[in-house]
């Protein structure tokens, strides 16, 4: 049992990830403060966020977006700080127990990797970051000790099912089960992915997230991205992981063993679950979710993912195989494109062209350390935006 109360810093707290781990603070006074707060330019509810968790810090991206949240907390004790130098101070304060990563995309990894230098307990949402960084981050955890737990649901899920959170051939565990709600498009022929819209993309049926992890839902990335964090996080290979389409996301992923048993983690999908399941570990949380009702949910369904429709899954396991940088450019290529589509420059099936494009454009490198990854990514988002003015002409 965890005896004194622990301090949070929330990156990305003005996210949907953010403002879930909030809510559940929010039911544990006695166990968790807020230590920091960060967003990136929503001034207004940081505002709002900081009266009501008082922390020490509160961290947005611009200067001017800063000056304005200081004068709408003028007479509070909370500092404003700004910039990414600010993203890594909260991240690794020694005043800080748990970090809960929660930016969305590649900003992310910078404060990911103090958090995880640092030593701290760090709930990683934000999959990006060992999407771009899987060997270089599993490293960092291993040399200063830090705790890393999976908070993507469905890697939360495979911790729950594997002992100590562990996979080693001793174990005896065969397969990692990942396992996909297929997204808003899953029903969908080639021909009708071609019109669909933005605002049909971010309508996914089982959770409610941000823009850019529903896009890559409905695009399947998102499964893609996740294989190769399941590879990072449990030191597994590309072919110990099967994606399983489940459209009704109440199994949230399994582990399957050699003796044939299969176990698996179920609720509602409800991010709660994994974020308290995180905050508490190795205890248990009460986490504000409603108790699954079986009865309720009547049946369960599995189908095998279709890479034609949704090349996405194909071109990230594909990246995580040839290595090294293939990843990082797999990922900021995907950054780059999502915005595209979710500003309406591209069409939904663009995405995977503009991915596929960068990937074939760009020499992989060894990715031996952060400045290569970091320049890799730098040159991925240049092709992806060099292939983007060639689709649309501007
Ligand atoms: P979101 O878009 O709702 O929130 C993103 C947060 O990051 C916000 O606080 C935003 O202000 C901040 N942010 C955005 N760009 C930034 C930048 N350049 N610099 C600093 N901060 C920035 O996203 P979300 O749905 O909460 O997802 C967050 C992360 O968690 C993503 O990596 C996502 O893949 C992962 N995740 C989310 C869910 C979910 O249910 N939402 C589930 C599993 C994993
Ligand atoms: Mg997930």
């Amino acid at each position: 049992m965890q005896s004194s109360v622990q301090q949070v810093s929330v990156l990305g707290a003005t996210g949907s990830i953010g403002l879930n781990t909030l809510d559940v603070v929010r039911r544990h006074p006695d166990k968790y403060q807020v230590f920091a707060l960060s967003g990136h330019s929503q001034v207004e509810q940081l505002a709002q966020l900081s009266h009501e968790f008082q922390p020490k810090f509160v961290v947005i991206s611009d200067e001017q977006h800063a000056a304005r949240l200081k004068s709408l907390l003028s007479g509070q004790q909370t500092e404003v700080l700004s910039g990414a130098s600010a993203l890594e101070l909260i991240a690794s304060h020694d005043d800080v127990d748990i970090v809960m990563a929660a930016i969305v995309g590649a900003a992310g990894l910078l404060p990911n990797l103090a958090a995880a230098k640092a030593g701290k307990k760090v709930l990683l949402a934000n999959k990006e970051s060992l999407v771009m960084s899987g060997q270089l981050f599993m490293e960092t955890v291993a040399n200063s000790g830090a705790t890393l737990l999976p908070i993507d649901s469905e890697h939360n899920a495979i911790y729950q099912c594997l002992p100590n959170g562990q996979m080693s051939p001793d174990l005896g565990v065969d397969k990692i089960l990942l396992t996909a709600s297929g997204g808003p498009f899953r029903m969908f022929s080639f021909d009708q992915l071609k019109t669909v819209t933005p605002a049909q993309a971010v309508a996914h049926p089982n959770w409610s997230m941000g823009h850019k992890i529903s896009v890559d839902s409905a695009s399947l990335m998102n499964k893609g991205l996740e294989f190769i964090e399941a590879c990072w996080l449990f030191n597994c290979s590309a072919e110990q992981v099967d994606v399983v389409v489940h459209p009704e996301s109440v199994i949230h992923s399994m582990v399957s063993y050699v003796d044939g048993s299969v176990l698996a983690q179920l609720g509602n999908p409800d991010m709660r679950t994994p974020i308290a399941y995180g905050m508490a570990w190795p205890d248990r949380l009460e986490s504000g979710v409603k108790p699954l009702d079986l009865f309720e949910v009547a049946q369960l369904n599995f189908e095998k993912p279709d890479t034609e429709r949704f090349p996405c899954l194909k071109l990230a396991k594909q990246s995580f195989m040839e290595g090294g940088c293939a990843p990082a450019v797999l990922n900021a290529a995907n950054e780059v494109a999502v915005d595209a589509f979710l500003n309406d420059r591209i069409s939904f099936l663009s995405i995977a062209d503009v991915v596929e494009g960068t990937l074939n454009d760009i020499e992989n490198q060894k990715a031996e350390c952060l400045e290569t990854i970091l320049s890799a990514d730098l040159r991925a988002r240049a092709k992806a935006s060099e292939l983007l003015q060639s689709i649309t002409g501007k």
